[in-house]
């Protein structure tokens, strides 16, 4: 008899670690949990190793290292945003995820509804749960035609307003889109921002992968720079996507005092504090940034062109990718029953990981035509995924 609690069962063990350790097992290109394969910068290491020589051995502040807690606001600050302070408006968390657990903990009592847009980043949904309250979903849809330069995901506007209720605390926003590679327009924000304004909800918006976007065109927005959205947005962010240090787990909340004392009122009590040295390496890599990011940028563009070649070769239908690690394809003309049947054959047999996508979505049918690969990688580890792939052919060949 299982003895998780009532809470958890319903959501199983983590597709992320699930996939790796089938990845690892059978010695496949790992192109399923999103973390890059190449070191970060030296800056941050060079930081976090003079802060452990220096003694920065013991809790930090609750709320940040002073020197983090600067560096994010002047980081904030250089991307166009208005000023914030540093002490009354940052928390820093153990990661994003944290970040995103904080928010919804901190904020929304039992029975209270969040809307989120599904396929979801599944901790949203966790998180949820774990404060009792009610998850509303707005699917995203894949564009009707692939090929269009403008195609991307989309939400209807009935579909929206149909989920926000008299419950409704608050709207989780993700953008750019994990595992879709959206960005959200300025209209699409401006919708959600407005309904927000008429109900009284709480935007949550999770901008980890803020720095990762692809296309001049579809550059990245904070919600909580619209209009009378300051006031009513928590913005969560990392160093962990944009410096190629996932597992540092160095996250924080930005958001006006009365959403800060939510945020810090879960997370005084779920970690305290991230890594004290780790840090101190974030402030160091936030203050000089370089060019990190805009290489980044170029090797990854790359790497989804070349990526989404290779998967249009062997059947499945790639849809666009504008930002993030990641890339949405449809696998179904290769007769495959699932998602989950697609993505063990190409780790077992093709020796590709991906992620079955059926987990991010409230109905698991809608994902099951789909497979999300991440193209976060040296360009040798994209050449081997890419010539391993031209193994792969429908189900009745192999
Ligand atoms: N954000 C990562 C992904 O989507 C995974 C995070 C995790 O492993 N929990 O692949």
């Amino acid at each position: 008899m299982s003895l998780v609690s009532h809470r958890f069962r319903p959501f199983g063990g983590s597709i992320f670690a699930e996939m790796t350790a089938l990845s690892n097992k059978h010695g496949a290109v790992n192109l399923s949990q999103g973390f890059p394969d190449f070191d970060g910068p030296a800056a941050a290491k060079d930081g976090a190793i003079h802060a452990i020589n220096a003694g920065h051995a013991q809790y930090g502040r609750m709320i940040g290292v002073p020197p983090l807690n600067q560096a994010i606001a002047v980081a904030w600050e250089r991307d166009g945003r208005p000023a914030i302070d540093p002490d009354a408006h940052i928390t820093v968390t153990s990661g994003c995820s944290e970040g995103i657990v904080a928010a919804i903990l901190g904020l929304l009592n039992p029975g209270d509804e969040l809307v989120v847009f599904e396929p979801f980043f599944d901790f949203y949904v966790t998180a949820a749960a774990m404060a009792a309250a009610t998850p509303r979903f707005v699917t995203l849809h894949p564009p009707r035609n692939p090929a269009a330069p403008d195609a991307a995901f989309s939400f209807d506007e009935s579909e929206l307003r149909a989920a926000i209720t008299p419950r409704t605390r608050a709207i989780v926003v993700n953008t750019p889109h994990n595992p879709t590679g959206k960005v959200f327009t300025r209209d699409e924000l401006t919708l959600i921002a407005t309904l927000a304004q008429q109900h009284n909800a709480i935007v949550i918006t999770d901008e980890v992968y803020e720095h990762l976007t692809y296309e001049p065109r579809l550059p990245h927005i904070s919600i909580a720079t619209l209009p009378g959205m300051w006031e009513r947005t928590i913005t969560l962010s990392s160093l962990g996507k944009t410096f190629s240090l996932t597992g540092w787990k160095v996250g924080w909340a930005i958001a006006p005092e009365p959403l800060s004392a939510a945020v810090r009122a879960a997370h005084q009590f779920l970690t305290f504090c991230a890594a004290t040295p780790l840090q101190h390496g974030a402030a160091a890599a936030l203050r000089n940034p370089g060019s990190y990011a805009a290489d980044l940028r170029t090797l990854f563009a790359a790497n989804r062109d070349l990526l989404t070649d290779a998967l249009r070769r062997a059947g499945l239908t790639v849809f666009p990718s504008h930002a993030t690690y990641f890339l949405m394809a449809d696998h179904s003309a290769l007769g495959f029953p699932d998602d989950r049947a697609f993505c063990t054959h190409l780790t077992a047999n093709i020796g590709v990981a991906a992620i079955p996508p059926s987990v991010f979505y409230a109905d698991p049918t809608h994902g099951r035509a789909l497979a999300r690969f991440a193209f976060c990688k040296k360009r040798d580890t994209i050449d081997q995924a890419v010539q391993r792939l031209s193994n792969l052919t429908r189900r009745s060949a192999t």
